[in-house]
């Protein structure tokens, strides 16, 4: 039983959906991918995880920068640095033949896309540059959002522009993937109502659950489900269990209850959110501990089937889908 596990983490493509490493490197810039660092990522670690497939958050805090589309700039130059110092071991990537020939090369495929409207500015043009660049999903909002999409933290009389709109259109024609974690509830309706696309939700829980503002009601779950999207699964405790405590049975809670919600794990994914969280569920501190969840999805009774899907499969089913 204790080798199965470890067999099915090894032989499936691991697909992280959220990880925040550039905002602890911006911050401590002596903590690089190469070389170990403090915080939760690194490429030693990555492998130790398992981890094949890693999406890069490009992320500005609203608040702190004036252009906030040359800072997005900025920071995936910083990253494509970071990534070149690995020495070949991390590869950007920005579709899936490139996805699956980096995996089957025994390397790390990175993609990069940016979380929060503001990254894009006021100018819709912007997105086919981030694009360029490599931009594989935009989260619509933050917290705080933009003027033109409700965050988590807006009251729900603010929804989705016509300029929202029309970020959207571009996104489904350029072959971006829609974020809408973080996005509220108003929002959210506006866009599920606008678009008839395959949306992703990359580190949310479901609400009904645990009642936090960043996690997702029945309605929701059940129409990103429909459209064939996913859902990745978060590990920060306070939207786990509205606590600074979690162990891997409250991310379980979560993984279940979309299951039983939806009838099957097709809409199940991860979306760590390592590095843009201060505190982690025992068991899960870092991109190490991937196998861990494995282990509890193996004890619960899941097929492997199933858990290749949670563990990377969905996910790059809608990446093929809307990013070739
Ligand atoms: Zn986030």
């Amino acid at each position: 039983m204790e080798n199965n596990y470890k067999t099915i983490h090894q032989s499936a493509i691991v697909v992280d959906l959220h990880n925040d490493y550039m905002e602890e490197r911006v911050h401590h810039p002596e903590h690089r991918l190469f070389g170990n660092n403090k915080h939760h990522t690194d490429v030693a670690r990555l492998k130790e995880g398992g981890v094949n497939v890693q999406f890069f958050v490009i992320w500005t805090r609203p608040d702190e920068h004036e252009n906030h589309f040359v800072r997005a700039l900025e920071l995936i130059d910083i990253l494509n640095n970071d990534i070149d110092e690995c020495k070949g071991e991390i590869k950007l990537v920005s579709n899936y033949n490139d996805i699956l020939a980096t995996v089957n090369n025994e390397k790390i495929a990175a993609v990069m896309c940016l979380e929060g409207g503001q990254l894009i500015g006021d100018n819709i043009d912007n997105i086919n540059k981030l694009y360029a660049k490599g931009m594989r999903y935009l989260t619509l909002a933050w917290n705080y959002g933009t003027e033109w999409c409700g965050g988590a933290n807006d009251d729900n009389s603010k929804g989705l522009s016509q300029f929202g709109k029309q970020v959207i259109d571009r996104l489904n024609s350029l072959g971006v993937m829609t974020d809408v974690s973080h996005v509220n509830k108003k929002s959210l309706d506006d866009v599920l109502n606008y678009t008839d696309t395959t949306v992703i939700a990359t580190h949310s829980g479901a609400y009904n659950v645990n009642n936090s503002k960043r996690n997702l009601c029945d309605e929701h779950i059940k129409e990103i489900a429909r459209r064939g999207g996913v859902i990745g699964s978060v590990f920060y405790p306070y939207f786990l269990n509205n606590t600074d405590k979690a162990t891997i049975a409250d991310v379980m809670n979560h993984i279940n209850y979309i299951r039983n919600l939806t009838g099957n794990v097709d809409s199940i994914a991860l979306g760590s959110d390592f590095d843009g969280i201060d505190i982690t569920p025992e068991g899960l501190e870092n991109v190490s501990k991937f196998p861990n969840l494995t282990k509890a999805l193996f004890e619960h009774d899941y097929t492997v089937e199933e858990i290749k899907k949670i563990l990377g499969e969905n996910a790059l089913r809608v990446f093929r889908k809307i990013c070739g």
